[in-house]
């Protein structure tokens, strides 16, 4: 199964619906141990990529598509989090110029989109963020890539894996963001952050699943 950016135009209004359905848990969160900023940041640059959907999905590649987001994201999203998305999808973008997008490649795309965030970051897994949802994926993601496994067992590993990221977030010690201020007291919440992501993969793996097995 080939996967198109057509997928897009159904893809972007279900994450950016699953953020507006979890709202306030999500500033909860933030609150929490952020600045509680995050849920707007993010409805900002998600609400604007949905007005962008119709356009984003008639892009002939998926590099071209990935540009257009990190770009809206960047302009849009603010915060920290802001760039960190914008960077993502730019990198991924630039790992996919001219290339068929089979699962390898995306693979290495999607690896690549979560390294550019480090270096962005200066951050890396066990820090308390959105990494620690992305590093574990991207590695599954080469790892099943490798062994050629089956779409639909990719699809239904990839939302237990992003969920285990999150939940481990709960007892890290936050030493990146906002949450870095608190140092201890951040023990105990799962990051804002991480969520989102957790929220967003997952329902973009609902998506294709729907895409790929029609009802
Ligand atoms: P801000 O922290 O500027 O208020 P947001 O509230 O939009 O920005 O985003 C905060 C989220 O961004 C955190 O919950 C965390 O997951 C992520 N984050 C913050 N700093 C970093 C970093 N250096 N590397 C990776 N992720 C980060
Ligand atoms: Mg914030």
């Amino acid at each position: 199964m080939s996967i198109t950016p057509e997928i897009l135009q159904k893809m972007l209004p279900a994450v950016s619906d699953v953020i507006d359905r979890n709202a306030d848990q999500i500033t909860e969160l933030d609150q929490a141990i952020g600045d509680g900023d995050h849920l707007f940041n993010l409805q900002r640059g998600l609400h604007a990529l949905v007005s962008q959907a119709a356009d984003l999905s008639q892009k002939e590649s998926w590099s071209g598509a990935w540009r257009s987001i990190g770009m809206t994201m960047m302009s849009t999203v603010g915060g920290a989090s802001g760039s960190l998305y914008g960077t993502m999808f730019v990198a991924m973008s630039k790992a996919a110029v001219d290339r068929h997008i089979d699962l390898a490649v995306f693979a290495d795309a999607f690896a690549q989109g979560v390294e550019s965030i480090k270096l962005r970051g200066k951050s890396d897994a066990g820090e308390k963020t959105m990494l620690d949802v992305l590093i574990p994926v991207a590695n599954y993601l080469q790892d099943a890539a490798e062994k050629s496994t089956e779409l639909s067992e990719i699809l239904d590993t990839i939302p237990e894996i992003a969920e285990a990221g999150v939940e481990a977030t709960r007892d890290m010690v936050a030493t990146k963001g906002r949450a870095s201020f608190l140092g201890e007291r951040a023990v105990g919440h799962i990051d804002a952050g991480a969520k989102t992501m957790q929220l967003m993969i997952c329902a973009s793996v609902d998506v294709i699943k729907k895409s790929a097995s029609p009802a």
